[in-house]
């Protein structure tokens, strides 16, 4: 085998030309390593698409670099001299190879990161330029901070992008953030356009055989994957959302309807999170459209504020607190994760709607992820850890530095509130407002006590009172608390009753 010059490892959540590790490649000299490894497939049980997502990606990307006259070598699952780990291929392609120099983008997860440097191979490490705010800059931003605040931080990258920004530096449309117009429930007469739906070519075809043999025990459908592979096809998917979802994005951002996965959403984050987009250009083609007319200025801040706000601050935070942000457990949940989670078997209509379409297509959408799924799981107490690891697997565009943050903070609390100021707690009553799901539901949303009782509406009360010691001095529940001591005593009670009977259902091993 040719010895190399430089050798550069590509993960399968880099899959993006402009990576800093491959400027400057030298097709005579360098080469770029693609290793399909079982580690990565099955440290949680990745649901099905996802791992044919990666692997099928990876070998359209390696095969594009060929294009481009790279030298690449490439490692699939099954070859028999695969040793299955990232470090354990790294370090058998530097004896092969005999490069003079290893180079690795920063990794999307801490673990994988940290076995690399405890591997005892000499890697010279690049940035991951894919983000407008590096670990310096988020860690420079928060020092000193005891309580972070995403607004501010949005403000400052809304400052250094020049996005939605008058000449002055102030923001266009007078305010920073237009949030308070994107809470609209979903009405009758709007109906969200079909999904794009992308056709498997050969190599997804093989992929898809591939995952079949050895990942037909993780929980999920493969017949449904549909998902783009390319460059290519996710610009098609990234445009037709910009042509059909965009202009009702922001008005029905937190709506949830039977039977729409996708509604106004833009379906992008796991192309978006392995490199087949790039998220400059999405805010600019964003900004572009609010400028042209096309759309309202609450969409164009609400969609680049997901991106430049939201997905940049749960990045700083997860490389600022790792590793021992992983064992926050503020409120010390211990239940276990309820079996219903891996099948959608459950009575309560809105969970068997999320569940239910996350199995089906490795895909919820915000608010299904943080009011349905993750409040029932704040509200039951489940261990963070369990549910960190069920939204890692089951969602095509899970990575550790953005499931992670969003699971164990924003959802969970479980770190006490640095990364948000209060818990998303809600009864079926918000459920009721933004969805339609409750008409169809066994349990009735209107009642809290009685056996049909919607279990949301005296998980949310017994939530509030078990843990009214962590929660009674936190300013923004002050009016929850005063409507819990309005309550009649016996009330109290039999909303504590309730909760404790359901709580018991769960710890029985029953579903709801
Ligand atoms: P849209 O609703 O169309 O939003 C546009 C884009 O904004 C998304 O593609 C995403 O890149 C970005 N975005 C929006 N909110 C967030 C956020 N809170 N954090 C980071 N990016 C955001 N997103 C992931 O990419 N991977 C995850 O593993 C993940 N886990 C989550 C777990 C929980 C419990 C919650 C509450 C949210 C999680 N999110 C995660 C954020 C968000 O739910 C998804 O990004 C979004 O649903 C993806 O669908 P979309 O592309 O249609 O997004
Ligand atoms: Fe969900 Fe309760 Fe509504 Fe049923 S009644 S769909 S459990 S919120």
């Amino acid at each position: 085998m040719n010895k190399v010059r430089r050798l550069c490892l590509v993960l399968g959540d880099q899959l993006s030309f402009d990576l800093a590790s491959l400027q400057g490649l030298n097709t005579e000299r360098d080469a770029v390593l693609l290793v399909e490894v079982m580690e990565e497939a099955s440290h949680v049980p990745h649901h099905p698409q996802k791992i044919t997502l990666v692997f099928s990606a990876m070998r359209h990307f390696a095969k594009a670099l060929q294009q481009r006259g790279v030298q690449v070598r490439y490692v699939t699952l099954d070859d028999p001299q695969n040793t299955g780990s990232v470090p354990s291929e790294l370090r058998r392609w530097q004896s092969l190879m005999q490069p003079d120099e290893l180079h690795l983008n920063e990794c999307g997860d801490w673990r994988l990161e940290q076995s690399l440097k405890d591997s005892g191979l000499s890697i010279q490490w690049h940035a991951d330029t894919r983000f407008l705010c590096s670990r310096t800059e988020f860690a420079c931003w928060a020092e000193g901070k005891k309580q972070l605040r995403m607004e501010f931080f949005y403000r400052e990258m809304r400052r250094k992008s020049g996005l939605l920004i008058n000449g002055d530096g102030t923001p266009v449309g007078g305010s920073w953030n237009f949030d308070a117009e994107n809470r609209k429930a979903l009405p009758k007469r709007v109906i969200a356009p079909l999904p794009a739906r992308f056709s498997a070519d050969s190599i997804t075809q093989e992929v898809l055989a591939l995952v079949g043999k050895h990942f037909a025990h993780h929980y999920g459908s493969l017949d449904s994957f549909d998902y783009p592979v390319t460059h290519a096809d996710a610009q098609a998917l990234w445009e037709y959302f910009l042509d059909y979802g965009l202009a009702a994005f922001g008005d029905y951002q937190d709506a949830m309807a039977s039977d729409e996965p996708f509604l106004f959403h833009a379906r992008i984050s796991a192309a978006l999170n392995i490199g087949l987009l790039d998220m400059r250009q999405l805010c600019s083609d964003v900004e572009a459209a609010y400028w042209s007319g096309s759309i309202a200025l609450n969409a164009a801040e609400g969609f680049i504020r997901q991106l430049i706000g939201w997905r940049e601050y749960v990045r700083g935070i997860y490389w600022l607190k790792m590793p021992d942000y992983a064992n926050s457990n503020f409120f010390g949940n211990s239940r276990p994760l309820p079996g219903f989670y891996w099948t959608g078997e459950t009575k309560m209509n809105c969970m068997r709607q999320a569940i239910g379409q996350s199995l089906e297509h490795a895909y919820a959408h915000h608010i299904q992820r943080l009011m349905v799924t993750g409040n029932f799981a704040l509200l039951a107490g489940i261990a963070p850890s369990q549910i960190c690891n069920w939204y890692l697997a089951i969602y095509m565009d899970a990575y550790d530095w953005v499931e992670l943050p969003n699971t164990l903070a924003m959802v969970m609390h479980a770190d006490g509130g640095y990364l948000g100021s209060k818990p998303y707690c809600a009864s079926g009553q918000y459920i009721k407002r933004m969805s339609d799901y409750c008409r169809n539901c066994e349990y009735k949303v209107s009642e809290s006590t009685t056996v049909d009782a919607c279990p949301f509406n005296s998980l949310y009360w017994h939530f509030l009172m078990r843990h009214s010691d962590l929660l009674y001095g936190n300013q923004r529940m002050g009016m929850v608390y005063k409507n819990l001591q309005r309550m009649p005593d016996s009330k109290q009670q039999a909303l504590w009753q309730r909760g404790e009977a359901l709580l018991a259902k769960l710890d029985a091993g029953e579903s709801l």
